[in-house]
C-alpha cells in the first residue's frame, strides 16, 4: 500500500485534532506515515497517540534549525523526503503554517496544491467547500504528487491502533533557509478556557451583545458549560472581543458538540465557520434572523434576558 504523508500539526506535547483528522483522512488513500519537523525532542511526547490514529512510521525530522515557525527549513527538508519516498500524497492542517510550508513545498517540487479540503476520496478527489459554503467543488490534482492542506474540523477522527516504526531523517537545512530566525517569543495569556478550534462547546457573541463589557456574559456562560468563547466578525470589527476568536470565512472554524450564538443574524460567511456543529442553539430577539433556519433550538428574545436566566437555570443544577 502506498505512503501517505501527514505532517504533524503539534502544540508542545499535545497532537493538535487537524494531525489526527489527517491520519483518519489518509487512510482512504493508503498508509499514514507521520511527519514530525521540529526542534529536537519534539516528536517523542507525539509517537504513541499518532500510533492511536493509525501511523504506521513517524519520520522524525528533529534540528534546531527547525524550531518554532521556520518554515523554509521545514519545506526544504520535506522535499527532500517527499522525493524519496515518492508518497502518494502530503497532508498538512490548513494553518498558517501547514499553508506556508505547502506553499513553498509545491514551489520547489512544481506540484498542484489544494488548500483548505475537507474530504478526500480513495482516488484522490478533494473537496473544497468555497464562497463561505455556498459551493462544494470536487477537484483532483493533476500534475505532481497532491499537496493538500486540510481545514480543521472537517471530519471526526477515528482511531486504528499501530505501532508505528520511528525513522529518523536526516537534517541539513540550506543558508538560504537559514534566513530567517527566530528573534523574540512572546508568550500568550492563556486562561483556563480549552482552544477555540478545538472546544467541544463554544458559546459566540455578535453584534447583539452591544459591548465589549456585555461580552463577560458570554463568557459567564461560556464557563459554566467548560466552553470556549466565539465571536462573529461584527462583534470583531467593532473591538468587542479579539479578532483571533472571530468563527467564520475569514476567522476560525469550528465544530463543536455544542454550539451557541448570542445576537448573531447568521450571516452566509458566520455559517461558514459553524455550520457542522452538532447541535446549535441561537439566541435573536429577531424570529427572521436567519441563524434560526439552522438551529436545532432557537429562542427568540433578548439576550440580556435569556442568558442571566440560562445562567442561573445551570448555576442551580
Ligand atoms: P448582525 O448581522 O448585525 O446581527 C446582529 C443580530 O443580533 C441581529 O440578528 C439582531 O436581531 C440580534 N440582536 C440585537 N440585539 C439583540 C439582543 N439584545 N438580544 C438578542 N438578539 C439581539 N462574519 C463572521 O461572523 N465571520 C466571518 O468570518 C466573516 N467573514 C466575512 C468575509 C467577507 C468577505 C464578508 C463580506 C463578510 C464577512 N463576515 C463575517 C461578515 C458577515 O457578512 C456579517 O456581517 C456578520 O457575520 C454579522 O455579524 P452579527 O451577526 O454579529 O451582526
Amino acid at each position: 500500500m502506498a505512503e501517505v504523508f501527514v505532517v504533524v500539526d503539534a502544540q508542545g506535547d499535545t497532537v493538535r485534532k487537524v494531525t489526527l483528522e489527517m491520519l483518519t483522512m489518509a487512510r482512504a488513500l493508503g498508509e499514514p506515515s507521520a511527519i514530525v519537523l521540529g526542534a529536537p525532542g519534539t516528536a517523542a511526547p507525539l509517537v504513541e497517540t499518532l500510533g492511536q490514529y493509525g501511523a504506521q512510521k513517524v519520520y522524525t525530522a528533529e534540528h534546531a534549525d527547525l524550531a518554532d515557525y521556520l518554515v523554509a527549513g521545514k519545506a526544504e527538508v520535506l522535499a527532500g523526503l517527499v522525493a524519496e519516498k515518492s508518497p502518494a500524497a502530503v497532508l498538512l492542517s490548513s494553518g498558517q503554517e501547514g499553508k506556508e510550508i505547502a506553499g513553498r513545498l509545491a514551489v520547489k517540487l512544481g506540484n498542484g496544491l489544494l488548500t483548505d479540503v475537507s474530504g478526500l476520496e480513495a482516488d484522490g478527489t478533494a473537496t473544497q467547500n468555497v464562497f463561505a459554503g455556498s459551493w462544494i467543488v470536487k477537484s483532483q490534482v493533476t500534475k505532481g504528487i497532491p499537496l493538500v492542506t486540510v481545514r480543521p474540523n472537517s471530519l471526526t477522527p477515528e482511531a486504528a491502533a499501530a505501532t508505528p516504526e520511528q525513522v529518523a531523517v536526516e537534517v541539513a537545512v540550506s543558508d538560504k533557509a537559514k534566513k530567517v530566525a527566530v528573534v523574540e517569543r512572546v508568550a500568550e495569556q492563556k486562561g483556563s478556557r480549552p482552544e477555540l478550534t478545538e472546544a467541544s462547546i463554544v458559546v459566540s457573541g455578535g453584534r447583539g451583545v452591544g459591548s465589549s463589557e456585555n461580552f463577560a456574559l458570554v463568557e459567564e456562560l461560556a464557563d459554566l458549560l467548560g466552553g470556549a468563547v466565539g465571536a462573529s466578525r461584527a462583534a470583531t470589527d467593532a473591538g468587542f472581543y479579539p479578532h483571533k476568536f472571530q468563527v467564520g470565512q475569514t476567522g476560525s472554524t469550528v465544530s463543536p458538540q455544542l454550539y451557541i450564538a448570542l445576537g448573531i443574524s447568521g450571516a452566509i460567511q458566520h455559517r461558514a465557520g459553524m455550520q457542522t456543529a452538532k447541535t446549535i442553539v441561537a439566541v435573536n430577539k429577531d424570529d427572521e434572523a436567519p441563524i434560526f433556519e439552522l438551529a436545532d433550538f432557537g429562542v427568540v428574545g433578548d439576550l440580556f434576558k435569556v442568558v442571566p436566566q440560562a445562567v442561573e437555570g445551570i448555576k442551580q443544577r
